[in-house]
């Protein structure tokens, strides 16, 4: 198999993500896989109607490869979708599909997916400027969670206590929000500083993990601090997670449950999910999963010396 990893950043120890793509290198070498990691903003692309493979990378013409695992998350631009739905339209597989990206990408989009599909969320308002506060307070109440649409690793989520900071914090986002888009949503208060991770590959939950939040704050993400343990999700939990993965179409997804009284709630969906902490806390190789179940997905030989 013969693969692309699209990455944005320069590699480096203390680059965020930078973990997950060595671990793809590692798990490649191992497999006998070829993996080139590429920066989608250097391609150049060319739209035609002549049909035929075209991909410039640095100002030299690439050959197709079989596979593409783009690890930009929700931080993938509009370059990096068009760069991807490019390869789509030419007949690569990639993992995640370019549509599923952009959906997940945006929390509210994932939320009206999941909910046009019976799927327990946490109620949400898309923020309007000036805010209405009453609104919120009506639909949701206090405490309230405000996040950014588009945010990763916990930065842009906080919790608003009550009703004078919540009027405080419309103030701040009415005078400096523009162009950024918010969302209100109920706070699950039986998940606080807890959640799990469930890791998801080609509709099977794979590996799951606990999160907790050693600060006493209600966020528990690792990149935060959280401490990470390996977690049986109960059957419930499992289908729960697989059925997000599948309503979204992600073949490779981590699916974020939150712990409400009697039921569970989905956080949020990740369709390039950092997996430090997983592969910490369980003893799962993800790259060579993904590898694994992608090449019996699209009917792609594992071993690139398969091919010759
Ligand atoms: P990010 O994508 O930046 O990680 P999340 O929406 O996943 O943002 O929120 C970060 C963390 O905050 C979650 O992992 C969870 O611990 C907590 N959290 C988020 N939304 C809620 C909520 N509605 N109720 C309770 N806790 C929440």
């Amino acid at each position: 198999m013969r693969c692309w990893l699209f990455f944005n950043r320069d590699l480096g120890p203390n680059v965020p993500e930078a973990h997950e793509v060595f671990r793809f290198q590692e798990a490649a070498k191992a497999l006998d896989i070829e993996l080139h990691v590429l920066k989608p903003s250097e391609f150049d692309l060319v739209v035609d109607s002549l049909g035929g493979w075209s991909a410039i990378y640095q100002g030299r013409e690439l050959r197709k490869p079989d596979l593409i695992i783009p690890r930009t998350g929700s931080e993938t631009s509009y370059f990096t979708l068009a760069v991807l739905r490019h390869f789509e339209r030419q007949g690569v597989a990639i993992v995640n599909p370019p549509a599923a990206i952009e959906a997940v990408a945006d929390k509210l989009h994932t939320l009206q997916v999941l909910a046009g599909a019976g799927l327990p969320i946490p109620k949400t308002i898309l923020g309007k400027f000036p805010v209405d506060v009453g609104l919120v307070e009506r639909e949701i109440g206090f405490p309230v969670v405000v996040k950014k649409l588009r945010g990763t690793r916990g930065a842009g989520v906080m919790l608003c206590e009550n009703r004078a900071q919540f009027d405080d914090l419309a103030n701040l986002l009415d005078g400096a929000a523009q162009g950024q888009d918010f969302l209100f949503q109920q706070y699950i208060k039986a998940s606080h500083g807890r959640d799990v991770r469930v890791l998801v590959v080609d509709g099977k939950a794979v590996a799951a993990m606990e999160r907790r939040s050693t600060d006493g704050g209600f966020k528990s993400n690792i990149s935060l601090g959280g401490a990470a343990m390996p977690f049986a999700p109960p059957p419930a939990m499992a289908e729960l997670a697989v059925k997000v993965a599948r309503e979204l179409q992600l073949d490779v997804a981590g699916i974020d449950i939150l712990f409400d009284k009697t039921a569970y709630r989905i956080c949020e969906a990740n369709s390039s999910p950092g997996f430090q902490g997983l592969e910490r806390a369980c003893d799962v190789d993800v790259p060579e999963l993904v590898f694994v179940a992608m090449s019996r997905k699209f009917g792609l030989p594992l071993r690139h010396s398969a091919r010759w």
